[in-house]
């Protein structure tokens, strides 16, 4: 029996939402589904805004938009996430700003912030990994202190917190991801922008409406439907938005079960992790743990290639994650300056590899893939 990567998740529901959908005979944007889809963020949230989007990628780019940045402009981010943290700054002209990882979590080090602040900083982009919240009470007071917007990357932190706080609450802006690989899935792409600084709102109605003000022109309060402002095709169809609502029913049966797969893999494994052979996540005091990915931190890179070897020969797909965006083959060839120095990052990128995580994973598996790990550590520490 092979033990795949991951597999989405399922409610059972989502096709007859999308029946309900297509027969309520409007599946552009903005229906009924995205509108529930919607205020089931605001009100479980308490985001002032939530609009769904396309892709994570997407929810990101439209804040880059509202940030209002500048080309020449710089950005403060860790360099251990994905691509398109970056990328929604670069398309605005921005320089990219790379902060290291910390010691003992992939998260930005808010201690690391500070120094590279310049006068053309306008952006910090905390990313939080695996759905654990980064510090951010030292994050919003630097911003806050240097008068920098804050944008959180919460593309795995759906329903997770920082000291009882949402995560994508906290900054001014905060973008989620229903791709497939995520907790939940709008049925393979798709994302939230959530707005929490009610500023931003009346441009991110024109924002991801194309530039228009048909939002207004809905609500009655201009007459003229016309072009105001650069935008883009933001909106996702509301297919999309049933298949969401399906899964965001779902939500606390997700999130129980993920748990459980979770701290199961971490009992498991603590006794090897105490013999110091590999290193395992560790969720601060004040992060819950939404239980996104489940990971280890190998000695080396080559003990990483042989345990996926090893997991692989016994038909569990193990992965490892991002590779450093300040080591990347777009990066070193379009950045100014020297290439900095982030060895966490690249700690990260060298060793951390992540195990089969998903919803309908059961527990007697992840035994299975426990035996084998302690097996192989065991074995190889003789
Ligand atoms: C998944 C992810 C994204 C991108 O989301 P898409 O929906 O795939 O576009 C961005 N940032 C992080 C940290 C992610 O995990």
């Amino acid at each position: 029996m092979s033990i795949p990567f991951n597999k989405p998740y399922y409610s059972g529901n989502e096709t007859l939402y999308i029946s309900q959908a297509v027969n309520a005979g409007k599946l552009s944007g903005n229906g009924m589904f995205t509108k529930r889809c919607q205020l089931f963020f605001e009100n479980k949230y308490e985001f002032k805004k939530a609009m769904l989007t396309t892709s994570g990628t997407d929810a990101l780019e439209m804040a880059a938009i509202l940030c209002g940045v500048k080309p020449g402009d710089e950005v403060i981010m860790p360099s251990y996430t994905f691509v398109s943290t970056a990328l929604a700054f670069v398309r605005q002209g921005c320089r990219i700003v790379f902060a290291d990882s910390m010691s003992d979590n992939p998260n930005i080090d808010p201690d690391k912030i500070e120094g590279l602040i310049t006068e053309k900083t306008k952006v910090i982009v905390p990313v939080h990994y695996a759905g654990v919240a980064c510090d951010m009470d030292k994050i919003m007071a630097i911003a806050n202190k240097h008068h920098l917007l804050v944008v959180e990357d919460a593309a795995q932190a759906v329903d997770s917190y920082y000291k009882g706080r949402p995560l994508g609450g906290i900054g001014h802006l905060g973008c989620f991801s229903f791709h497939s690989t995520k907790n939940v899935t709008s049925g393979g792409e798709g994302g939230l922008l959530a707005i929490n600084d009610s500023r931003f709102i009346p441009r991110a109605e024109i924002v991801g409406e194309k530039g228009t003000n048909r939002a207004e022109i809905f609500r009655g309060e201009v007459k003229k439907y016309e072009w105001v402002d650069i935008g883009s095709s933001f909106l996702p169809s509301e297919i999309n938005a049933a298949f969401l609502w399906a899964q965001l029913e779902k939500l606390e049966d997700i999130q129980t079960k993920r748990k459980q797969l979770w701290c199961r893999y971490y009992t498991g494994l603590k006794s090897i992790a105490e013999k110091g052979y590999v290193g395992l996540p560790q969720i601060p005091d004040f992060a819950s743990n939404p239980a996104h990915i489940f990971y280890l931190v190998c000695r080396t890179q080559d003990e990483r290639t042989n345990i996926i070897d090893y997991l692989n020969e016994k038909q569990i797909t193990a992965v490892f994650h991002y590779f450093s965006l300040h080591r990347s083959k777009y990066y070193t060839q379009h950045h100014q300056g020297e290439i900095p120095f982030l060895p966490m990052s690249d700690k990260y990128s060298d060793t951390l590899v992540r195990l089969p995580m998903y919803y309908e994973l059961t527990l007697e598996e992840v035994d299975e893939v426990v035996s084998c790990i302690r097996k192989f550590f065991l074995t190889t520490n003789l």
